[in-house]
């Protein structure tokens, strides 16, 4: 018998939810109810620059409106589900790595990162050239005391491939397309690539379902899973939700926040049926919720290309 499945909510608080972002937490609770699975809600406040609880506890008043229920986790979790409070456990599994010899300080600038000839991964990093790889420990020592350093994982000759349960096989050489990449920044704030790939093994998430923004990344957090010991969860990418004239939804797009809609009054039911029709899941946007859709989802209705709203959609 497979594991029961667990799935997750992974807001980052930095703004308001858009509706592409909840098009992703709805695709997210489907595939995971429609298996019979949970769902956890972990906030993912990481940088104390970038976000802010407000946003969390609005995250989750919108979800909880959408019927977007969460089994487990979220703000009343605590050190449980709150990327903030965790820093601890980052520590310990940093700890891990650099027992087994994969990791070494970085102080090159941000400047040196972004020099024009450097290459860029598909998530639009620069790819680093591994410069400070070779330091010797004494090297390190002493560029220390003028800059703090980040702290980088050697990638090796690793090559990642899996099966995306929407996309099918991806193929990355992390040496190539991505390079040795960061744990730890200089300012001591854990990277998101550790934390997430961390926290959805240590808390036995089985699978991810989240934008195809992110689909660059999950080469990296299987690796991670694989070098912290544990088994990676099922990648599952979602289209994106695009604006009208094809422009990326941003937290900054207040118009589509969820508290924006219901302010214009739409319901919970009007949204879910609009989103799911979007979604493939329905043949006309009539309001349904989300417990309804449930026995409607299945991942082959769920288009590839990316979804434009319609126009005049949400307008008013
Ligand atoms: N917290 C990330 C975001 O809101 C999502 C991380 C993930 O799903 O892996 O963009």
């Amino acid at each position: 018998m497979s594991a029961p499945v667990l799935g997750r909510f992974a807001p980052s608080p930095s703004g308001a939810l858009h509706l592409g972002n909840l098009f992703c937490f709805l695709l997210c609770w489907l595939s995971a109810k429609s298996k019979g699975g949970q769902v956890l809600m972990r906030i993912e406040d990481l940088d104390p620059a970038r976000t802010d609880r407000a946003y969390a506890q609005q995250a989750e008043d919108d979800l909880r409106f959408l019927g977007l229920t969460w089994d487990r986790g979220g703000l009343a979790g605590g050190p449980a589900s709150v990327q903030s409070l965790r820093s601890g456990f980052y520590g310990e599994m940093l700890a891990r790595l650099t027992a087994h010899g994969l990791v070494y300080p970085c102080f090159c600038s941000r400047a040196q990162l972004h020099a024009a000839s450097a290459p860029h991964a598909s998530d639009g990093e620069p790819i680093y050239d591994g410069r400070c790889r070779a330091l010797t420990a004494a090297q390190a020592a002493e560029l220390s005391k003028k800059r703090k350093p980040a702290l980088r994982l050697k990638v090796g000759d690793a090559k990642i491939t899996f099966t995306d349960g929407h996309y099918g096989t991806v193929t990355q050489d992390l040496s190539t397309q991505c390079g040795d990449f960061i744990l730890r920044r200089s300012d001591g704030v854990y990277a998101y690539q550790l934390a997430v790939a961390a926290d959805d093994g240590a808390m036995g998430v089985t699978e991810v379902v989240r934008g195809r923004d992110l689909l660059p990344s999950a080469p990296r957090q299987i690796y991670l899973h694989r070098l912290l010991g544990f088994t990676p969860p099922e990648f599952i990418h979602t289209p994106l939700l695009l604006a009208t004239d094809g422009r990326r939804l941003s937290k900054r797009d207040g118009d589509l926040s969820l508290s924006g809609l219901r302010a214009k009054g739409f319901s919970a039911e009007d949204i879910l049926g609009r989103l799911a029709f979007l979604a493939g899941l329905l043949e006309r946007p009539e309001p349904v919720t989300a417990r309804e859709l449930v026995s409607l989802f299945s991942w082959e209705r769920v288009p590839k290309e990316d979804v434009l709203l319609p126009p005049g959609w949400f307008v008013s």
